[in-house]
């Protein structure tokens, strides 16, 4: 696997021998592409839990192991706490159901598509119509960092300027959202919402996007206390977005997660 960040160096210091997640390791493209599933639908549970739904808006997706140039994702107008291995759909770049019963949401699909398209490095991606990642868009400006959390994303996000209030700009903006992911993890498409992208897994995209929708609400809550927030600075912010903002710290911030749904609601593996 590839270096993505700041791995246990940080974290488990001098602690072999005590539970640690530990990232899984693969024999077989099969077993590859049923974790890569089975973390999906977590992932699916998890924006449920959150509180992520917004009727049938919202995609997450990861790339099959062996054919890369397919998606698996979740179903139309299921809702996230009712995604299961049963019902997720593998789909082609032009959002054609190749695999599963239910239908692709296409217009929204085409957002994915056209990132994954555009970085074949990138193996996830969420987006989801939240309250707190929608509003923060709005303003049309980038998350500072006057937060710990906040540093996760210094320097590693995009703000999409071009006006997308259109609902039909799903279609058309996908060369716009793909542009913006180079390099980065997450995006904030004004007017629209939230966007993350992992180059190393499900969990991380997702656990991402947590945080940001997280950020978002933290930085309303304080532009609402009137008062001005103390600034990190750039150094001390790059700093900790090495340290606590990589793909394998959003990894490890995801496991929890994972083996809470997967103890609670064992019935999403059927
Ligand atoms: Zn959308």
């Amino acid at each position: 696997m590839l270096d993505l960040g700041a791995r246990k160096s940080i974290y488990q210091p001098e602690q072999d021998g005590l539970i640690f997640p530990e990232e899984p390791a693969f024999d077989s493209v099969e077993a590859e592409r049923a974790d890569r599933k089975r973390r999906l639908v977590a992932a699916c549970r998890a924006f449920a839990q959150e509180g992520l739904d917004y009727g049938f808006a919202g995609h997450l997706t990861i790339r099959d192991p062996e054919r890369p140039e397919l998606y698996w994702t979740n179903p139309m107008a299921v809702h996230f706490a009712q995604v299961s291995l049963s019902n997720l759909i593998l789909v082609d770049h032009e959002g054609t159901v190749v695999e599963g019963r239910h239908a692709v949401n296409r217009a929204g699909f085409v957002l994915h598509a056209a990132v994954h398209d555009e970085h074949p490095d990138i193996l996830a991606m969420c987006h989801a119509h939240t309250v707190y990642g929608t509003a923060y868009a709005a303003l049309g400006r980038p998350l500072e960092p006057v937060t710990q959390d906040a540093c996760a994303f210094f320097e590693d996000h995009a703000v999409i300027l071009e006006e997308a209030g259109q609902v039909a700009v799903e279609n058309r903006a996908g060369g716009e959202v793909a542009r913006a992911f180079k390099g980065v993890k997450a995006a904030i498409h004004q007017n629209h919402g939230l966007f993350t992208a992992s180059r190393h897994s499900i969990d991380s995209a997702a656990f991402w996007f947590i945080a940001l929708e997280r950020c978002c609400r933290q930085q309303l809550a304080i532009d609402a206390s009137g008062h001005d927030p103390i600034r990190i600075a750039d150094d001390k912010a790059r700093y900790s977005r090495e340290h606590v903002g990589s793909e394998y710290i959003g990894w490890l911030h995801f496991q929890p997660i994972y083996q809470h749904l997967a103890q609670t609601q064992p019935e999403m593996f059927d």
